[in-house]
């Protein structure tokens, strides 16, 4: 619980701990574009050492990660190859084609996942040709934001392929370490299935502001000047670094509690068929769901006169996080709402 909202909008939400609050106070600063700035150094080194890369860059957001991943590895004109439904695509506010002047080839996916053949079949072949763009990239999500789970093999697959055709793949981990928790392989072992991989440390993970994106050195060293364009070159952002570490530190093993309340809230929403549609499939700390007969207005208005925050639904699908700021009794609360708005 946190304040007195109960906030199942998203994991973004979550407020920074106790013992994050009193690191950021006490952290040791520099100057960060000078490059001296000790706890981002820090914070750099353990996230590359994490997830098994040569070099890391702590930027503001998940989108300065990945659009970074993009502004370094693809010229313009160039494609990359992705889900219609993922983040570059749909939540970054057209970035990729302002910034990069990529051209998005984007692909259907069942449950979250590209077919692999035909992610091969649109890799450009001929990129002597003088008609034909060149492919720069493939960027996948895990976790996605549907809330499914890439597992190991999927993944090692695509990277051969990739590989093969000598394409870079680009892995969007804002929630690597919940994908991780699912299919139990540590967060190094997925990372390896990709050269850039960006997280997000401000999510389930509950540091204030920041994402790492790491890959080999050279292009984490481009990664650097290009943030600096963006204006992205921060100062004494030790403060923020220092929450960043305690995060993948103590944060990132918890993950396992937000995925076994959701899938709790899955099941009292499943017994509630007089009023509610659960859409299974997600393995991470996301529940979605349609209330057929609902107002969306009506409904997001009394939960909030309750006390209780939910996004608007999407397409009808209503999605609910959990979060290191929600426990059972906030779910009895919502569950008890909602009981009294539909009965
Ligand atoms: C949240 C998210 C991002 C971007 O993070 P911001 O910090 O909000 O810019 C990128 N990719 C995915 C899959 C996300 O869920």
């Amino acid at each position: 619980m946190q304040g007195s909202w109960i906030d199942l909008r998203s994991d973004t939400v979550t407020w920074p701990t106790v013992e994050m609050r009193a690191a950021m106070a006490a952290a040791a600063v520099g100057d960060d574009v000078y490059g001296d700035d000790p706890t981002v150094l820090k914070l750099e080194q353990a996230a590359a050492r994490r997830l098994g890369k040569e070099a890391a860059l702590f930027v503001a957001s998940g989108t300065m990660g990945n659009q970074l991943a993009l502004l370094c590895q693809v010229n313009r004109g160039d494609e990359v190859i992705l889900s219609e439904r993922c983040h570059i695509v749909q939540h970054e506010a057209g970035a990729a084609a302002f910034l990069s002047g990529a051209q998005l080839r984007c692909l259907p996916t069942r449950n979250g996942h590209l077919d692999l053949d035909q992610v091969e079949q649109t890799i450009r072949h001929h990129p002597e040709d003088l008609h034909s763009p060149r492919s720069a990239l493939i960027c996948i999500e895990n976790a996605d934001s549907d809330g499914y789970v890439l597992d190991l093999e999927y993944q090692r697959e695509l990277s051969q392929l990739a590989k093969h055709h000598q394409v870079p793949v680009h892995l969007d981990g804002a929630r690597l370490f919940n994908a991780a928790a699912v299919c139990g392989h540590p967060a190094d072992v997925l990372a390896s299935c990709a050269d850039t991989v960006q997280i997000c440390l401000s999510k389930g993970l509950c540091a204030p502001v920041g994402s790492v994106l790491v890959g080999t050195k050279p292009v984490i060293d481009l990664a650097r000047r290009r943030r600096k364009i963006l204006g992205g070159g921060m100062r004494q952002v030790g403060v923020l670094a220092a929450a960043g570490l305690l995060a993948l530190d103590q944060m990132s093993d918890r993950l396992g509690e937000d995925h076994r309340l959701a899938r709790q809230l899955e099941a009292a929403l499943d017994e509630r068929k007089a009023y509610a549609e659960v859409i299974s499939g997600s393995r991470i700390n996301m529940v979605f769901c349609r209330f057929p007969s609902c107002s969306p207005d009506a409904l997001v208005g009394a939960l909030s006169a309750a006390g209780i925050r939910i996004n608007p639904p999407d397409d009808h699908v209503f999605r609910f996080v959990t979060h290191h700021g929600t426990d059972e009794n906030d779910l009895q609360r919502f569950l008890d709402v909602l009981d009294r708005f539909f009965l």
